[in-house]
């Protein structure tokens, strides 16, 4: 595999359009927050599904602190992806609902507790590249210490 250089002049692409990349700084997940009714969404809306309100969401920088909803144990996946893995739904702290994988905890049903507190970490998207050799960056859950 190839060692990933801090000094790649393209940097490593966001695997979704939530996932912000600044020029100096650390990635984050962004949201919409509604301003009327404080809830909150991953994508852009022209109403807010909640109180109703039109044109009252904002663009908002999500907590990378959660806790774990539900999640499900992969054993089967695409060629190349190693199973089993963690499927999770996470609750962020201040509002927003990701799906993503689990990392850095067993995949076994008696180490993984509903609720328990997670953290959102950034990291190489698996090894994915593009066709023109870019790398993509994704979001992981794991365990907070
Ligand atoms: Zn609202």
């Amino acid at each position: 595999m190839k060692e990933q250089s801090e000094e790649t002049p393209q940097g490593p692409l966001p695997v979704v359009d939530f996932l912000k990349i600044p020029e100096d700084g650390d990635p984050y997940l962004e949201g919409f927050r509604c301003t009327s009714c404080d809830a909150v969404y991953l994508a852009d809306r022209a109403a807010c599904s909640k109180c109703g309100a039109r044109d009252t969401l904002k663009t908002t920088r999500l907590s990378t602190q959660g806790n774990l909803y539900v999640y499900s144990i992969v054993h089967r996946s695409f060629p190349g992806i190693e199973v089993p893995y963690v499927s999770a739904i996470v609750d962020l702290e201040g509002g927003g609902t990701l799906k993503g994988n689990l990392i850095n905890i067993e995949p076994d049903p008696e180490k993984i507790e509903m609720g328990m507190p997670i953290e959102v970490v950034f990291g190489d998207a698996l090894g994915r590249v593009d066709r023109d050799g870019n790398t993509y960056l994704s979001y992981f859950f794991q365990p907070r210490g």
